[in-house]
């Protein structure tokens, strides 16, 4: 088990005693409830944050042991120009990457999401609406917006996605109780380009990538703007990354082709913590 999730255990455990021993003996002085309390959010904020610590859901960050290549991940598609230049650049270069798209992007675009998948790449989930307070909302609403998007995708290239990016990468409890239940690979990020605001140069994204490249790496890139208002650096910075890939004779992976059969467990023990 995760270090974050069995410290989350004790830290409940600890509570629930706090809790018991106030009512059966007597109540802690109020500073000491006062601090439990705020120790207490504080690890569960700090779990929802940095969820690569695993502390409510199993995150993959980085490929099993060994796993080769380096897996590229591109979120907030699909895109009808970005997108589009994004597959042209990874098939000059052979290469597959992983799309974590937007379920109402998809609607828009089902024509892309059709190319992605022709083309030979993976596709995950990112959410319907690409909802920055997800990791604030309640068990059901997550549920209708996860249920939103996996059936929209499912529609359109016709198999059931199970990898799942959360919206600005945070996961809550709730968001980890329905991944459970629907089966859904949470997939992280061991290095990310910060592509994804207007400011980004292409230089400094490739430059950013490239220090990180390396076997079983999962880089996070954008292949469109979350509101589509810009071209996101990526697609300038990609010509240098995989030029640098295959420099250092590093090839491109799909998430899902290191997750398969008895993978995952290798995958779990080889990074957690
Ligand atoms: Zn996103």
């Amino acid at each position: 088990m995760p270090p974050a999730r069995i410290l989350f255990y004790l830290a409940t455990a600890g509570g629930v005693a706090l809790a018991v021993h106030a009512l059966v003996a007597e109540p802690p002085p109020l500073w000491v409830a006062i601090v439990a309390l705020f120790a207490y959010v504080g690890l569960v904020t700090l779990g929802v944050v940095f969820a690569r610590f695993s502390m409510f859901a199993d995150v993959v960050t980085l490929g099993p042991r060994n796993a080769r290549g380096v897996a590229l991940t591109f979120d907030d598609g699909p895109d009808p120009v970005s997108t589009l230049a994004i597959l042209d650049l990874l098939d000059e270069a052979g290469a597959k990457a992983t799309f974590f798209v937007i379920g109402h992007k998809a609607d828009a675009h089902p024509e892309v999401i059709r190319q992605i998948v022709e083309r030979g790449h993976a596709i995950g989930v990112h959410g319907y609406s690409h909802d920055r307070l997800f990791m604030l909302r309640p068990p059901w609403r997550v549920r209708k917006e996860l249920d939103q998007v996996v059936d929209r995708v499912e529609e359109i290239t016709g198999e059931r996605p199970w990898l799942f990016r959360p919206p600005i990468g945070h996961i809550s409890p709730s968001i980890a109780q329905v991944i459970r239940k629907m089966e859904l690979q949470a997939i992280g990020w061991s290095a990310r380009g910060v592509d994804g605001w207007s400011g980004a140069t292409s230089e400094a994204v490739a430059r950013r990538v490239i220090r990180r490249l390396k076997d079983g790496a999962i880089i996070m890139l954008h292949d469109a703007a979350e509101r589509g208002d810009f071209v996101p650096a990526s697609v300038g910075a990609l010509p240098a990354i995989l030029a640098a890939a295959e420099q250092q004779h590093l090839s491109f992976a799909r998430v899902d082709s290191w997750l398969g059969a008895g993978s995952k467990e290798a995958q779990q023990d080889a990074h957690d913590g």
